[in-house]
């Protein structure tokens, strides 16, 4: 069983919902498809038969955080997995790994399923063990096998470009010795290459972008 889950990042409306809900809704699966609209869309999803996330949340659980959005709201809307850490988080809005660590340790302890991003930058190609190291220090004694990590190069995000089948499967492998759970490839991944990829032994899913908000490729990309 591979996880396909959209990040629909800051796009998508009401309607759009709507037409997305009922064009997957009868879809049958064995994979477990995970939608993660933004926010205000969440309510939408209260009867939907597939998996609900969300894209961020706050490290604590409510207080004067103006702006921010608990984990608890997000489970009582139907959310079970939150991402965490994506590289849009890190590089816009300066989150450091210590402050997506918080969040994770609250998913957890709130029974969510954190999916944390985590990848190399294209100056940072060479060095890719020694950053995703870097990045996964704070999880590597996490015991739990339901978290899930998601490798997503940042420069193969929404720029066409991927790692060879090879190449995925050689970083997925190595995460894979540092911490426990699944581990997702991210990046470009849309109805051409996205079989493949979910071929790869090593690969527990994909994480997909803008191929998500396309829905006659998404349901193509799901129905695999
Ligand atoms: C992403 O933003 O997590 C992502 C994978 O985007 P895309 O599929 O558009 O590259």
């Amino acid at each position: 069983m591979k996880f396909l889950v959209a990040n629909w990042k800051m796009n998508g409306d009401l309607e759009f919902a709507d037409r997305l809900i009922s064009a997957v809704k009868d879809i049958s699966t064995q994979h477990n498809v995970i939608i993660c609209p933004p926010f205000p869309l969440l309510f939408k999803f209260q009867n939907f038969p597939h998996k609900l996330g969300a894209q961020n949340c706050s490290y604590l659980e409510f207080g004067a955080l103006t702006g921010e959005v608990s984990p608890l709201l997000l489970k009582e809307l139907g959310c079970q997995y939150v991402i965490i850490g994506h590289s849009e988080r890190r590089c816009i809005f300066n989150e450091s790994s210590e402050d997506i660590y918080k969040k994770f340790q609250l998913l957890l302890r709130l029974n969510l399923i954190p999916i944390v991003c985590i990848g190399e930058t294209s100056e940072q190609k060479s060095q890719w063990r020694e950053i995703l190291s870097e990045q996964l220090a704070l999880f590597k004694n996490e015991q739990n096998s339901e978290m899930i990590f998601a490798y997503e190069p940042i420069w193969s995000i929404g720029t066409g470009f991927t790692p060879t089948t090879d190449e995925i499967h050689e970083r997925i492998s190595a995460i894979k010795t540092m911490i426990q759970g699944k581990v997702l490839y991210g990046g470009s991944v849309n109805q051409k290459n996205s079989s493949e990829i979910l071929q790869i032994s090593s690969v527990d899913g994909v994480l997909i972008g803008g191929a998500s908000l396309k829905i006659e490729e998404f349901i193509k990309i799901i129905d695999f």
